[in-house]
């Protein structure tokens, strides 16, 4: 693997350099939160010194530790304009957005890359997403060690490292004052190619950056049992005394699904204004009754209903279709949740 590094007072050219080809999303300060953002021109404009001065929309890498707004809203926005229409006398005719610039996303941490290869079991199942798989295809994936996870986080629990991840296209780490840039993919090897100005690594910063990924997997304290967890979740399903208690707190909000990198519920429905209009597609969740109400009857009328089904929608029914559990660990539906609900309790207390 071609392992080479940067200094951190140069990350500036670096963004500037792949901006020439790619629309750069990076960590940015929203308030005391992170979200991805497109680099800001003036950061374009001012070479390498804003870096650590955290000015909006640019990569503040001192405090960031992970986004509110999860990777999937890159690749599946909350709101999207799927066609416009209009009516003629010939019938209806049908307008496609436009092409969208490639994105190149800095900082991406591993629960997060993993989220995107949960999300393309979904959206190349039954069918192959149009509005997903270009976006998808197109873009190139930066990771970013995450050197400081949150006491929420249990990403070790489903098979993830804080400080590495085989989901992106390169992964940095922060040995100090450089990152360590590992070529992770395909895509990862032809940026590298064409990215001037970087180092050879040396024994010694690979030696920091093996140091520093295992101070992180330390740091991730929280667990959850993995074993026999479909198995164990099938025997309670029908256990309405226990999903009531485990319900009891939820307000039914949604946040829990609508920031969760894997959830992945939507709705469609037509704008018109006259003869024309629009089709929109903006994300949903099975927190709400409304989601799976039909004309003659609602399958989940009841919130421990609801709550039953994202438990189990992450911890069995998606492993019994792909094998794999849906969840990352991230930790944001305990961070965000207004009432503290946690999932790893509710794990923890399954009965049997
Ligand atoms: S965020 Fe908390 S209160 Fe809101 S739906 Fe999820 S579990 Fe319930
Ligand atoms: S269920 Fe919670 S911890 Fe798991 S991926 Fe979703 S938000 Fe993260």
């Amino acid at each position: 693997m071609n392992l080479k590094k940067i200094t951190k007072k140069d990350i500036g050219n670096l963004l500037n350099q792949w901006s020439k080809d790619y629309t750069i999303f990076v960590p940015s300060n929203e308030g005391d939160t992170a979200e991805f953002r497109v680099l800001s021109s003036e950061f374009r404009g001012g070479g390498e010194a804003s870096i650590l001065k955290t000015p909006n929309s640019v990569p503040n890498l001192d405090w960031y530790r992970n986004t509110v707004k999860p990777l999937k809203a890159s690749f599946f926005p909350p709101v999207e304009e799927m066609f416009r229409f209009q009516k003629g006398k010939e019938g209806h005719s049908i307008e496609l957005p436009s092409q969208e610039h490639q994105q190149l996303i800095f900082g991406i941490r591993p629960c997060d890359g993993r989220s995107l290869r949960l999300l393309d079991n979904i959206f190349t199942d039954t069918y192959q997403d149009p509005y997903y798989l270009p976006r998808r295809d197109s873009a190139v994936l930066v990771g970013l060690g995450c050197l400081k996870p949150y006491d929420t986080c249990f990403c070790t629990s489903l098979g993830i490292s804080p400080g590495e991840s085989e989901d992106v296209d390169l992964m940095l780490t922060d040995t100090g004052d450089e990152f360590l840039i590992e070529e992770i993919s395909d895509k990862g090897k032809r940026l590298m190619e064409l990215t001037a100005g970087l180092e050879d690594a040396t024994e010694d910063d690979t030696a920091s950056a093996r140091e520093a990924k295992g101070m992180a997997q330390s740091k991730v304290t929280r667990e959850i049992d993995t074993q026999h967890l479909s198995h164990r979740l099938l025997s309670c399903f029908e256990d309405e005394e226990y999903w009531e208690k485990v319900a009891a707190k939820c307000i039914g909000c949604g946040i829990c699904t609508f920031l969760c990198p894997t959830c992945h519920c939507f709705d469609i429905s037509d704008e018109m204004v006259k003869k024309q209009g629009a089709r929109f597609r903006c994300w949903d969740s099975c927190a709400f009754p409304l989601y799976t109400k039909m004309p003659m009857e609602n399958p989940r009328e009841e919130k421990w209903q609801r709550v039953r089904q994202k438990v189990c929608h992450k911890f069995e029914f998606h492993p019994m279709s792909f094998d794999v559990i849906a969840c990352t660990g991230c930790g944001r539906c305990i961070r965000l949740c207004p009432v503290n609900w946690d999932i790893c309790q509710t794990l923890a207390q399954l009965p049997g």
